[in-house]
């Protein structure tokens, strides 16, 4: 998908035409079906489902951030870059970004979004067929797809000294992933996993979350976690 590259020491993953095309039209495609299912999500709403409705958004938006700390925990901790599947592509990622933070800014806007925007559209296009007809469950599902979709640009804008001004706003606001709130996963690297709004990190951190899960793992798998050294530089 990517064809990495060391440029003046740092790795700077760069698309073709191609696969910029077709993160382009990704992004369209997610934009669209996301106002098309919003638009048929306010139809759902009868007047007394507002509250199902803001409670359907707030759990949605949850569950990406979990997603996203998962998937960042899983990748920070096993495994390592000749890992099958994702070893190359998504482990590699993560740990060349805890080498090099600052290297994700010389991606734009099309490189951030287009993956995730590849998955969203395939999320939206089948959330008729899960044939939620409750606001509450609607908005679960669109919100999730929705922030899961956004958590790599929330992620980019945490690092910019100077975000857009609206951004620096949702930031101090809570709304969205902040550069402190981030900052405690660099200065780290074993809390803090969750990319999208940061919400649930301070709760999993605080109850130690990833170390229970890691222990568990350990004991079934017998595996260590962060065994590869490159992931604690
Ligand atoms: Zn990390
Ligand atoms: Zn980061």
């Amino acid at each position: 998908m990517h064809d990495l590259v060391i440029r003046s020491g740092k790795n700077v993953a760069q698309s073709g035409h191609r696969v910029r095309a077709l993160y382009l039209a990704a992004i369209i495609a997610a934009s669209a079906l996301g106002i098309l299912h919003l638009s048929q999500l306010i139809d759902l709403i009868a007047p007394t489902s507002w509250i199902a409705l803001l409670a359907g958004l707030w759990v949605g938006a949850l569950a990406a951030d979990l997603v996203t700390g998962l998937v960042h925990w899983g990748c920070d901790t096993w495994g390592d870059e000749e890992t099958p599947w994702i070893g190359s592509s998504l482990i590699r990622w993560f740990r060349a970004h805890h080498r090099e933070p600052q290297a994700m800014l010389e991606h734009d806007w099309i490189e951030v979004n287009g993956a995730p925007a590849l998955a969203a559209s395939a999320a939206f296009l089948v959330l008729p067929c899960l044939g939620s007809q409750s606001a509450f469950g609607y908005a679960v599902a669109w919100s999730l797809i929705g922030a899961g979709a956004l958590a790599n640009q929330f992620h980019q804008w945490a690092h910019m000294d100077s975000p857009p001004l609206l951004i620096r706003k949702l930031q101090r606001s809570g709304l969205i992933l902040s550069r402190v709130r981030h900052a405690r996963h660099h200065a780290l690297h074993t809390g803090g996993y969750c990319i999208s709004t940061g919400w649930l990190n301070g709760l999993l951190d605080a109850t130690g979350f990833w170390r229970v899960l890691e222990r568990s793992i350990a004991f079934v798998t017998g595996a260590e976690p962060r065994a590869d050294a490159r992931n604690r530089s």
